[in-house]
């Protein structure tokens, strides 16, 4: 029962082929989506701040001390 060293071979899986241009749209969601998240970590105060109130400052609040943006 010994297989030869061919037959081993074409029973491994292939590894898929991802083409470059169907990864661009998902990488540039990605970098928009990281950005937007970013903005509202780091610069979601004072004037600055899009929407008005606290809450999402304070719901990024410990976010903000971890990336280490200045707070307080
Ligand atoms: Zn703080």
């Amino acid at each position: 029962m010994s297989q030869s060293l061919s037959s081993l071979s074409s029973s491994t899986p292939a590894p898929i082929a991802i083409p470059v241009r169907a990864l661009v749209p998902r990488a540039v969601f990605t970098v928009i989506l990281s950005l937007i998240l970013l903005y509202f970590v780091g610069a979601e105060q004072g004037a600055t701040s899009l929407i008005s109130g606290h809450e999402v400052h304070e719901f990024v609040h410990d976010g903000r001390h971890l990336f280490g943006f200045p707070c307080h």
